[in-house]
Parts: C-alpha cells; structure tokens; sequence
C-alpha cells in the first residue's frame, strides 16, 4: 500500500521523540506539520529536530517550539519541471502541494521527477555475467566461439525450429532471407504495413519493391483480407510476389493458419518477423516458427536483449548453413581467399551471444512481467474509459511487449502527441505507435491494401495509439506513478 500525504500530516501536540518516530516509520525524511484545520504550518525534517536539540531542546517539547517558517509549497495545476527546478534551488528534496484551502495534498518527491521512467529498457539477470566470464577466460572475443554456438542451439530449442542463425540484428536476419530467397531488382515482396521500417528497408537493400498489406482490427496483424485482395491483383497483373513478410506487432501473432492458406495457394514463402513476438504462442506453437524461416530481434528494447543482435530460424537447415555463410563475408571453401558470392559482416559476436544465452533463461519470466504490466494498466486505467487496448487475438498467447491503446476520441480531447508531451514533462516515456509504412517518405511509389478498400485500420492506429511504459524491469510504485500521471491529464 502507497504512502499517502496524510500519513505525514503531525501537530503541534507531537513530542520531538514522537516526530522522530514518526519519520523514521514513513521514511520520507520529511513531515507535514498542520493547524486542526489541517491546513499546512511547515515542513519538519531530521534537521530541524537536530537544531531544536543542539540548541538546548529536549525530546519530550512539542513541535510547538518549532521556528514559524514559509514553506514553499506547489499548487494543484504546478509544472513537473518548475517543481524539479524549485527543488534545486532551494536544495531540498520534497515540495508539499495544497489545495486552495492551504491543505496538504501530495508530497512531490525529487527521486520521482530524477528518475525517467522508460519505455522499454534492457533488463539484465543473474546469469549473463557467467557467460560473458567465460568468453573472457577462454579469449573468445569474437564473431564465432561456443557461446554463439550454444546460443543458436538453445534458440533453436526453444522455439522448436531445425536451426537458427546467430546475427548482428534482427534487420541482419530479415536481409539474409530474402537474399536466400533470392529476391532481386523487380521483385515484389508483400510485407506488413503496420510495423517499425526495419521490416521494410532490407526489400529495398535488394532492389526489390515493397507492397504494403494492411492490418486488421482483431490482430493489429496483417489482414488475411487484404493479402488476398492483394494476390488477387498481383495475379491479373502477372506480377506474383516472391515472398511475404509478415509481422507479429507488439507481441502478437499474425493469424498464421490463414495467411498460410492463401500464401500456399500462390506457392510464395513466407518470411515472419517475429523480432517483437518471441516469446509469444500461435496455437501452441512459437511465435516465428509458422512461416519457412522466422527472425528474432535482440535490440536494447525488445524483450530480451544482447544490447543488439539478431536471429534467423528455420527448419530448413540448408538455409541457415547458407545464412551463415552469407553472414561471415561468404568465404568459398578454399585454402586461400576466394569469393564467389556476395557476403556482408552479419554475425553476432561471442560475448553478446553469452548475454543472449543468459536472457533466454529469464524469457518466460519476462513473458509473465509484461502480460502482468498490461493487465495492471487495465485495471488501473480502466475507469477512464479512455482506450481501446489491442486486443489478444484468441488463437495464441501474446506477450504483451508493450501495452499499447488507442485515445478514445468520446472520452478525450487529447492527442497522441499531446499525451507523450505531456508524460515526457513527468519523466515518462509515453510513445506514438508505428506510423505504417504506406505514410513513409521513401515509400510514396509503393502499393498498399488496407484491410477494407475505404477503410485504414493502420493509420487508425497511428492516429490514436499510444504505447505505454512496459519494461519489464519497471518497479510496480513506478508503474503506479504511471497510472496516477496518466490519470492526472486525462482526467
Ligand atoms: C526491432 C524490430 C526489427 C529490427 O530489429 P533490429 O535487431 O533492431 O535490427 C524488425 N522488425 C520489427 C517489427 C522490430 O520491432
């Protein structure tokens, strides 16, 4: 239970060793000293009992021998920022706010306004260090070594593919297979709208051409509806795709089974990115694992990290092999250099693949973190009425890995924007949600197939979404702040 302003509030009537109790019991290092109005006298702090003693005072006087002093106070509309720039100044530590009546009602406290809560920050346990250890004992400090290895297996295991490949990112991986598809200048490449450009930019690397299919309400994830409005156009035109990138957006599954439908009667593979859903479940099956190969992400913000890398997997083992190669500058196997095909520096080096290793230990708990943060905020944040939260689709199990809503416009003015200024002032990230593809600058020349031909379920997201603090390292009074700060502009 939260401390609240009222458990600070003391009278005149309190001995000094009273007050002293007093502060030592809350632990704020500060007190409200109060008429029987409850209107705010001063603040008491350990200093100002300190002085009443050295100057003769005895534990047994009464707050009453207390210096009348002003001190500063906020009102209830103060700014977050004047608050911290007041605090420094004054060189304390709390600001008392009244109400008009002069009563006491919160306690602004410099550790709230000191500390930015993040959206999404790297989380680290107990086990990566060991690895990291023995990559240093061992002097593997390299693009290749055991760790690399181990991790790809564990992976692999883990998800229940074949093989994985261990990369320098998630983009990394997303590139290597569509060169192992063998996309080139005037393919086409159906992708997922809705999604961060990282997707995207690796279809352009090849020179192929990106064709943006929409996403629908029940998933946040590609339509099945638009893909096939989308082959269906691609077949008169004579101009089939080579692959199809689908996305599971902020920890939820595409609806698998019937993209693959459609997707199988074209014969075109599917490529899944699945660098925000590991972790997550599609009919009990991994997330990543539906399509003919999958990629994982391990940036500083996804919900393990190896501060940056990536992964591809797949159950066809000639195709990470081929990875690998392509992936380790795609050396012919020779005694000398010699290289027949075009490679790039993708691998993930030994010691960041051992903090992988001790990441993947921890995943199911962060799982459960992330899915508890999301249901907090729904509970908490629930009688503003103020968002539509993305739905989980019941065909599998998110991971919740951010928990993001939509602003009713019924309920708030508010912005998006708005909304993420106005949290930034409070120290929260608060952030806008992907703004789709189809909106992109370097994508004006590009098709797209929103969920309904009149109807943009992806720019209703941008619109209105917003992604709240979910990392899963965010202590539980931090998300409270969050709820309370949220509640305060809403509301
Ligand atoms: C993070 C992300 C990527 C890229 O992963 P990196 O490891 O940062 O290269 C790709 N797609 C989506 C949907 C992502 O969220």
């Amino acid at each position: 239970m939260a401390l609240q302003t009222e458990d600070l509030l003391v009278s005149k009537t309190l001995t000094l060793r009273e007050a002293l109790a007093k502060l030592n019991e809350t632990g704020q290092g500060i007190l409200l000293l109060a008429d029987h109005d409850g209107r705010l006298l001063r603040t008491v702090t350990d200093g100002d009992i300190r002085r009443l003693i050295i100057g003769g005072g005895d534990l047994t006087d009464t707050l009453s021998s207390l210096p009348e002093r002003n001190s500063r106070t906020l009102s209830e509309d103060y700014d977050p920022m004047r608050a911290l720039t007041l605090m420094n100044e004054l060189v304390i530590n709390h600001l008392p706010v009244i109400d008009s009546d002069g009563r006491p009602v919160d306690l602004v406290k410099r550790r709230d306004l000191d500390t930015r809560i993040l959206l999404s920050s790297p989380h680290l346990g107990q086990y990566e260090m060991e690895y990291i250890q023995e990559a240093f004992d061992t002097n593997w400090i390299a693009p290749i070594g055991p760790n690399v290895d181990a991790f790809e297996k564990e992976l692999a295991a883990y998800v229940g593919s074949n093989d994985a490949a261990a990369l320098s990112s998630g983009t990394a991986a997303i590139h290597l297979a569509l060169r192992i598809l063998g996309i080139g200048p005037g393919d086409r490449v159906f992708c997922s709208d809705l999604t961060f450009v990282a997707t995207a930019n690796p279809v352009l690397y090849e020179g192929a051409e990106p064709v943006f299919i929409g996403s629908d309400q029940e998933t946040w994830c590609m339509s099945p509806d638009a893909l096939e409005r989308a082959f269906e156009s691609a077949e008169k035109e004579g101009r089939i795709p080579k692959a199809v990138l689908v996305v599971n957006i902020y920890g939820q599954s595409a609806d698998m089974d019937r993209i693959l439908r459609i997707t199988k009667k074209y014969k075109v593979p599917v490529i899944e990115d699945a660098a925000e859903s590991l972790g997550a479940t599609y009919g009990g099956k991994a997330s990543g694992t539906l399509g003919d190969m999958g990629i994982f992400s391990f940036n500083g913000n996804k919900i393990i990290t190896t501060s940056g890398g990536g992964m591809l997997v797949s159950d066809n083992r000639e195709w990470i092999g081929k990875a690998r190669f392509l992936a380790a500058q795609a050396r012919d196997q020779v005694k000398y250099y010699r290289h027949s095909h075009v490679g790039y520096n993708y691998r993930l080096s030994n010691v960041l693949a051992g903090i992988g290793r001790g990441q993947l230990r921890v995943l199911k708990d962060r799982v459960a973190t992330r899915r508890a943060i999301y249901e907090r905020y729904r509970e908490g944040l629930g009688h503003l009425k103020a968002f539509d939260w993305m739905p989980e689709a019941s065909y599998g199990r998110s991971t919740r890995w951010l928990t993001v809503g939509m602003l009713r416009k019924e309920v708030t003015n508010i912005t998006p924007q708005a909304l993420c200024e106005a949290m930034s002032s409070w120290q929260i990230e608060v952030r806008r949600a992907w703004n789709p593809m189809h909106r992109q600058p370097i994508f004006v020349n590009s098709l797209y197939f929103p969920h309904k031909e009149d109807m943009s379920f992806d720019n209703d997201v941008f619109e209105k979404g917003v992604c709240l603090p979910s990392g899963s390292n965010m202590t539980e009074q931090q998300q409270m702040r969050v709820i309370e700060i949220i509640e305060k502009i809403l509301g």
